[in-house]
């Protein structure tokens, strides 16, 4: 019998998203309309709606449906903003964004999750994102200054370089490790060369990889 997955889409947004505080009526309808269960393999497909996050392959996840409404909700997108996302994943928080938000571009480095993403997203006819195979920690510098910017893989700091791409008012988002060594959601809000930062909740995300600083690192030639 094939699945009704908008009673089960219907069910989240209630049961997970409602209830636990995140109340942006776009967040709310974008988390309505946008067919989870097409990022997830076939046979896994309602399981894509329920409370937790999901294996996508190659060691990576998908973000739990409340985690990638909270990010939304945060980025207090208009419908006018230009936003780069580190970590495309399935591809599931991207098509999120591309209804709330004037254009998504969306960096992985796995290519065979890029590529995966990129179909489901064609086969959506989702116009206004763009995938980019390759290191997000360097950002996308072609189409810079971004109004947000969100990574979806945890960094020990943000880097600088991600920073700098972003236009003046505007915010990053993502986890980053603090002193204790847990994860926490923070903001920083750019006010010309200096940055606001709030921190917003406690969180837990596959690491953010820095291949660029790794290469550095090794190269003895920059020791
Ligand atoms: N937003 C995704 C979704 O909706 O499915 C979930 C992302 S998953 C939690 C984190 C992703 O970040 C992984 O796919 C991982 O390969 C990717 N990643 C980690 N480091 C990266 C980097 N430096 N550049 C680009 N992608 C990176």
């Amino acid at each position: 019998m094939p699945q009704d997955y908008h009673i089960a889409r219907e069910r989240m947004v209630n049961e997970q998203l409602v209830s636990n505080g995140i109340v942006d009526p776009r967040v709310i309808d974008a988390m309505r309309d946008v067919p989870r269960h097409l990022f997830v393999d076939a046979e896994l497909g309602p399981q894509a709606y329920s409370d937790h996050a999901f294996p996508i392959g190659y060691s990576q996840t998908m973000s739990q449906p409340f985690m990638v409404a909270f990010l939304a909700e945060q980025l207090a997108l208009t419908g006018r903003e230009q936003v780069l996302e580190i970590g495309t994943g399935s591809g599931y928080q991207a098509a999120v964004l591309a209804r709330l938000a004037g254009h998504v571009y969306s960096i992985e480095r796995i290519e065979a999750l890029a590529t995966r993403a990129a179909d489901v997203l064609g086969s959506l006819e989702i116009q206004n994102i763009q995938v980019l195979i390759g290191d997000g920690s360097t950002g996308w510098p072609e189409f810079q200054p971004y109004d947000r910017i969100l990574t979806t893989a945890a960094a020990a700091e943000v880097p600088q370089s991600l920073l700098m791409q972003l236009r003046d008012g505007g915010a990053f988002l993502g986890p980053v490790y603090n002193k204790a060594g847990e994860q926490e959601i923070v903001r920083l809000t750019r006010n010309g060369q200096e940055f606001g930062l709030e921190r917003l909740r406690k969180c837990s995300f596959v690491p953010l990889v820095r291949e660029e600083s790794e290469k550095a690192a090794k190269d003895p030639r920059t020791q």
